[in-house]
């Protein structure tokens, strides 16, 4: 399920490095050559940083994610004998490896659930579904754990990232078209577009006041019973829908087209299992700061 091409727990731990401030069709396009050039930790740790920062520099901040790669490639030979480690406690002690990093190394490369991944789009949809009400990572991580089972966190993940990236985008989520909005508490946004950030072209938005007053009437009308539906449902009982539901094909609005349901693309197809995303910048991640 994870966009980012890899053969081996280690190769896919160079490219979520490199991913980070990046895009997935970007790094597939650089990884080739790396692990060609570098096919193991013990290759890496030895890397001559002039020769490898030319390699990775169209990922963006090639000289810290050199100097993290090589310094988790040491680190792999010198303490787990060139082998990457195969626990949380181990990987989040690389240079340039947090818990996200480790979450997508365990689950996808690794076969195990330890956690749940919380990247941009996690961060951005729990909170819009309801699911937690935290903005920080690490408690988003763990609300979910607490509502999903064991052996759903992975896959979760990677269904809220497949629909964040095509549906529910961070700035006009496609309500309109969306799979889950019978579960979604936010999905009365898409009746009032006014609550939305404001775009080129359109009126200047809403004062504060104002918003909080149409806001409140949408909470008494269709919105309101919408909330209500929702908050009656178990949110635990949702968060296992919502991960059957997410990578579903977004679907069609009876008698209109997308774009006169008021969406700005069209409904986006389900992704095939090689099926890659479109490029976008991704906002920075504390590892890549680390
Ligand atoms: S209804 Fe769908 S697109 Fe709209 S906020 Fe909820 S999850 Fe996002």
């Amino acid at each position: 399920m994870v966009e980012l091409d890899h053969d081996s727990a280690y190769q896919l731990l160079v490219a979520t490095i490199l991913a980070a401030q990046s895009t997935d069709k970007l790094i597939n396009t650089v990884t080739p050559a790396l692990f060609a050039r570098y096919p193991d930790p013990t290759a890496l740790a030895h890397a001559d940083p002039a020769e490898l920062e030319p390699m990775i520099f169209s990922t963006g901040f090639y000289r810290m994610k050199a100097r993290h790669l090589i310094g988790m490639a040491q680190r792999i030979v010198e303490r787990h004998g060139g082998q990457v480690p195969e626990t949380m406690e181990g990987l989040v002690d690389l240079p340039g490896v947090a818990r996200k990093t480790a979450n997508v190394v365990l689950g996808s490369a690794l076969g195990k659930n330890e956690g749940i991944v919380v990247d941009t789009h996690v961060s951005r949809l729990a909170p819009r579904l309801g699911l937690t009400a935290h903005s920080d990572p690490v408690k988003i991580e763990q609300d979910l754990m607490q509502l999903l089972p064991r052996d759903q966190w992975s896959i979760f993940a990677h269904r809220l990232i497949w629909h964040g990236r095509r549906v529910c985008h961070a700035k006009q989520p496609n309500c309109d078209q969306c799979t889950l909005a019978p579960l979604c508490p936010s999905a009365a946004l898409a009746a009032t577009p006014e609550l939305m950030p404001p775009r080129n072209g359109r009126p200047a938005p809403p004062s504060r006041a104002e918003r909080a007053r149409t806001a409140a009437e949408r909470t008494q009308g269709a919105g309101g019973a919408r909330l209500a539906a929702a908050g009656r449902a178990s949110a635990a009982g949702r968060a296992s829908v919502i991960g059957g539901r997410a990578s579903q094909r977004a679907k069609t609005v009876p008698g209109k087209t997308a774009k006169a349901a008021g969406s700005a693309k069209p409904a986006p197809k389900a992704p095939p299992a090689t099926a890659k995303p479109p490029g976008k910048k991704r906002r920075p991640s504390r590892e890549s700061r680390a």
